[in-house]
């Protein structure tokens, strides 16, 4: 029924003037951010809308529709209006991972979308508050398997990036913190600044100011190579965890049905948007891992989406409530 209402959707708007793309946007685009503001998700979507905003001529308005780890927001996207006013900045959460843990999740990441473009992949960091004692990875994992220490763990709500990371993470381990849940992991970084919560992980382009100011500690990044962004920061391999590979990403979407001509202009927009030195500049100071040619088609997105909703669903399934 919804994909019959979004095909009639989009053809009364093809019906109701002039081809879209042609003279789209006529009025601002919302852009939904699933969560809080001040966020990785919110960070990327911003830096994105500013281009696009400069690009098209039309305000592109970032919206923070947090909850459920960042599923609410996502829902809103795929039920909205498919006429190119209303996109989204989801990533590997809420079109990865969502799915193993929420059994009646509204949305199917693989068929309620116009992939658009694939913003930034986000290298993963553990990371704890600065005082927390231990100076190294093998002395987090020390303290993290004491049975006598119970730490607390900040995510972003289940299903998150933060979630579903952590959670891989211990399960390795074989560790079961106390978990605080936040709408994003830009509260919970600011409560693991505080010192309110112990270590979380969380993506990079969150963290590289915070780590570089020395207001939080950075034991590994969970990425083969370390990043230019944080060349201090040993990689998982180095600091003695070396099965503890995973890489996040941003992508955009549009609701399925959207006019495919609006689509190819969004993609093409985005795509300029990676081309262009100051928004690149941006993304890769904060340490994204920015797509080369190939990755930045939908196409290529649409098979990262079904990749990960395959590769994180044994990872999490049974674990909805850890
Ligand atoms: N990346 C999310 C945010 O923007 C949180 C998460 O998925 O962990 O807050």
């Amino acid at each position: 029924m919804k994909k019959i209402l979004a095909v009639l959707a989009a053809a009364t708007a093809l019906m109701a003037g002039p081809a879209p793309a042609q003279t789209y946007p006529t009025k601002q685009v919302t852009v939904i951010v699933p969560f809080a503001a001040g966020g990785p998700t919110d960070i990327v979507a911003r830096i994105m809308a500013d281009y696009f905003a400069k690009a098209l001529g039309q305000q592109f308005v970032v919206e923070n529709v947090a909850g459920a780890g960042g599923t609410t927001g996502t829902l809103r996207t795929a039920q909205s209006t498919p006429d190119g006013y209303t996109i989204m900045m989801g990533h590997m959460g809420t079109h990865g991972a969502a799915p193993a843990l929420y059994p009646n999740l509204k949305y199917d990441p693989t068929k309620d979308f116009e992939p658009i473009g694939l913003a930034a992949g986000t290298p993963i960091i553990i990371v704890a508050r600065k005082d927390f004692p231990a100076a190294n990875l093998k002395e987090f994992i020390a303290r993290a398997k004491n049975p006598d220490v119970r730490l607390s763990q900040a995510h972003a709500g289940v299903g998150s990036v933060s979630h579903s990371t952590c959670t891989m993470l211990s399960t390795q381990l074989g560790t079961k913190h106390r978990v605080v849940a936040y709408r994003g992991t830009g509260p919970a970084l600011n409560d693991l600044v505080g010192g309110q919560v112990d270590y979380m992980c969380d993506q990079i382009v969150n963290l590289v100011e915070q780590i570089k100011a020395g207001a939080i500690k950075a034991y590994a990044i969970a990425t083969p190579e370390r990043s230019p962004a944080l060349p201090d920061v040993p990689t998982t391999k180095e600091a003695g965890l070396p099965d503890y590979q995973v890489s996040a990403w941003n992508a955009l979407f549009a609701p399925k049905g959207t006019p495919k001509e609006i689509v190819a202009k969004l993609n093409d927009t985005y795509k300029k948007a990676l081309a262009d030195a100051a928004t690149r500049k941006r993304l890769l100071d904060l340490g994204s891992v920015l797509p080369d040619a190939g990755g930045q088609t939908p196409e290529s997105l649409q098979k990262l989406v079904q990749t990960e909703v395959a590769r994180w669903n044994p990872i999490l399934k049974g674990q909805a409530t850890q």
